[in-house]
């Protein structure tokens, strides 16, 4: 009887919680139960609401249109490593990364499409089981890193939007994927640390035609055209089909979220390669409201001081920097292997977690085996 009337209660907290929007901290699954009773003390307050970058506890108060000045209510965003930044690539460093890898990118999930006031985020089920979620890993990053968030940047018009430059160009929008490093275990304890946020960055360019997997999202604006209004994604995403076809060319630098309280935790890979969105996508953007009933529109930083920060440039050879990232693997003589079974049979028996590892690869669709065909990139193993 007890875990019955346990389980009713716990129906009508969800149910109501995705109703009514409560605050983005709780909806972000980013902070504990009693925290979130907190918070949506402070979605009442109509000058209250919850950051989207930060996802900090803390009530803000900011805005784009003085964006100069949230550095008088929060310290950090005075700081010397903020974001974004404008990447000049003649003073990018080429590093040989190891390949950039995605974890369950490949999978539909159950998301919700929130308008905060600020941007328009999507967002898994809190409490989501984090051995579950979207994660990326490589790519010269220390640690796995989980998803939790993405959300959008864009211009009233398409001549600006992007928060980050390349070659002072601004693009006309920017769709952030946030992730927080796994070994703090939330974006709220990651966010405390300098390793503990990787955002990848993802200009949008415009174009004639319409992006196919923007416009599941697109499309559903109109449940969510006000500020604070949250709804489940009909139409379900790959987050891989989000990226630009190429993943492998990226800028890295370590730097800030983009918004207060602008803790500067975030490793920052911004690709080379832009996605396009049509016209009449950033259009619908254009159309959104934020909480107090205005139009929401450049919602991006104005670019930051670099300070001298090092910059640096994965070009993307894969071949190569698969190598790389085996032997750093294991220890085992690759060079003896004579075999595809003898190779497989190497990779299940060496001191790497075999499992683990050909999880990350993206074995479950066939359109990808071409990748898993390059493993051991058989052809200049030095025999
Ligand atoms: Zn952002």
């Amino acid at each position: 009887m007890i875990i019955r009337l346990s389980l009713v209660l716990l129906y009508i907290s969800e149910h109501f919680g995705l109703t009514f929007g409560l605050p983005f901290a709780y909806h972000y699954n980013l902070i504990d139960t009693n925290e979130k009773f907190t918070n949506e003390f402070a979605d009442i307050q109509p000058e209250i609401t919850e950051p989207t970058e930060a996802t900090s506890t803390t009530p803000s108060y900011w805005n784009y249109e003085d964006s100069s000045s949230w550095s008088q209510i929060y310290d950090s965003c005075n700081g010397n490593y903020q974001s974004p930044i404008n990447i000049d690539p003649a003073k990018a460093i080429t590093k040989s990364y190891p390949k950039l890898i995605l974890g369950n990118y490949d999978c539909y999930w159950p998301m919700s499409i929130t308008n905060d006031g600020h941007t328009v985020l999507l967002d898994l089920p809190r409490n989501y089981p984090a051995d579950m979620l979207p994660s990326i890993r490589g790519g010269g990053l220390p640690d796995q890193f989980n998803f939790v968030q993405l959300h959008f940047h864009w211009g009233g018009d398409s001549g600006r939007g992007s928060e980050h430059l390349i070659q002072s160009k601004q693009y006309s929008g920017e769709l952030h994927i946030v992730h927080y490093n796994s070994k703090y275990g939330s974006f709220a304890e990651a966010a405390k640390h300098k390793d503990g946020v990787a955002v990848l960055a993802i200009l949008m360019e415009s174009g004639s035609a319409d992006n196919s997997v923007l416009q599941h999202i697109v499309g559903q604006f109109d449940d969510i055209s006000q500020g604070g209004q949250t709804a489940q994604l009909h139409n379900p995403i790959l987050l891989h089909d989000l990226l630009p076809a190429n993943i492998q060319n990226f800028y890295r630098y370590d730097g800030s979220l983009t918004t207060p309280t602008c803790q500067e935790v975030v490793s920052w890979t911004v690709f080379e390669t832009p996605i396009t969105v049509s016209e009449y996508q950033l259009g619908k953007f254009r159309q959104l409201f934020d909480r107090k009933g205005r139009t929401l529109n450049d919602n991006f930083r104005p670019i930051q001081e670099d300070r001298g920060r090092v910059i640096t440039y994965r070009s993307g050879n894969d071949h190569q920097s698969f190598n790389q990232q085996k032997y750093s693997l294991t220890s085992l003589p690759v060079q003896q292997l004579q075999s595809w079974e003898q190779a497989l049979d190497f990779f299940k028996q060496s001191e790497f977690n075999s499992q683990e590892f050909f999880k990350w690869q993206p074995f479950n669709r066939s359109d990808k085996l071409q990748n898993i065909l390059e493993i051991p990139n058989w052809n200049s193993v030095d025999r």
